[in-house]
């Protein structure tokens, strides 16, 4: 992590805002990105800008309080909160990456989990993926609702608001909310034809000791 510099770092965080962007994960200024750049440092995307406008100048740097340390012109995401929080909860993470994708969003909003061990990328990857109770953005009560669930998952689902995904760094956060999306088009069109037909347990177990020949590495995600 800190062997990168932190202009590459803001420069990939601009990237993955782009892609948000492009993919429609959201309208206005919705969604943010963070990156451990350091042991008690981390840059932020800024509040109230659309993710395909961010530069890599406008990227705010914050320590664990929450504390300005750099560009003061712009304010750090609103959700900081729940990101300074996902790193309090685990040592591992090294990015977060907080979406209103609409697929995934529209799971969160009815208030269903993608739990249905039915995709088998998914299965390798994300494992199972729970809605965590209702909490008022930007307060502290984000961050009381998905600690529990932190502790067992790399996504979450966020009761009527939207999807989190965190990682080793920003690529894999990425990822996992890409895969999180994916699956919940794949899902709700398989609710259509009838709906998804589950992996046994058996070869679930079986696609779970495959991680490593598939490179996926980390601590897997629980399951059901
Ligand atoms: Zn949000």
């Amino acid at each position: 992590m800190s062997m990168m510099s932190e202009y590459t770092i803001k420069t990939q965080i601009c990237d993955i805002c782009r892609k948000m962007w492009q993919l429609g994960w959201g309208a206005a200024n919705d969604g943010n990105v963070s990156v451990k750049s350091d042991r008690d440092t981390f840059l932020v995307t800024p509040s109230g800008i659309g993710k395909s406008d961010i530069t890599p100048e406008m990227i705010v740097k914050i320590n664990t309080s929450d504390v300005i340390l750099e560009n003061s012109e712009y304010r750090p995401s609103s959700e900081i909160k729940m990101h300074l929080r996902c790193y309090a909860e685990r040592n591992d993470i090294g990015a977060v990456v907080h979406a209103h994708s609409p697929c995934a969003t529209a799971f969160a909003v009815a208030g269903k989990p993608l739990d249905d061990d039915a995709l088998i990328e998914a299965v390798l990857t994300i494992g199972c993926v729970p809605v965590t109770p209702y909490a008022t953005p930007s307060t502290e009560e984000v961050g009381d609702s998905i600690a529990p669930y932190l502790q067992n998952h790399d996504v979450l689902l966020l009761q009527n608001h939207g999807v989190i995904a965190v990682g080793v760094d920003l690529k894999t956060a990425f990822q996992r909310t890409e895969t999180a999306e994916h699956w919940a088009k794949i899902s709700l069109n398989a609710r259509l034809l009838g709906g998804a037909q589950a992996i046994s347990k058996e070869n679930v177990d079986k696609l779970c000791a495959m991680r490593n020949e598939y490179g996926i590495t980390g601590r897997h995600p629980r399951h059901k």
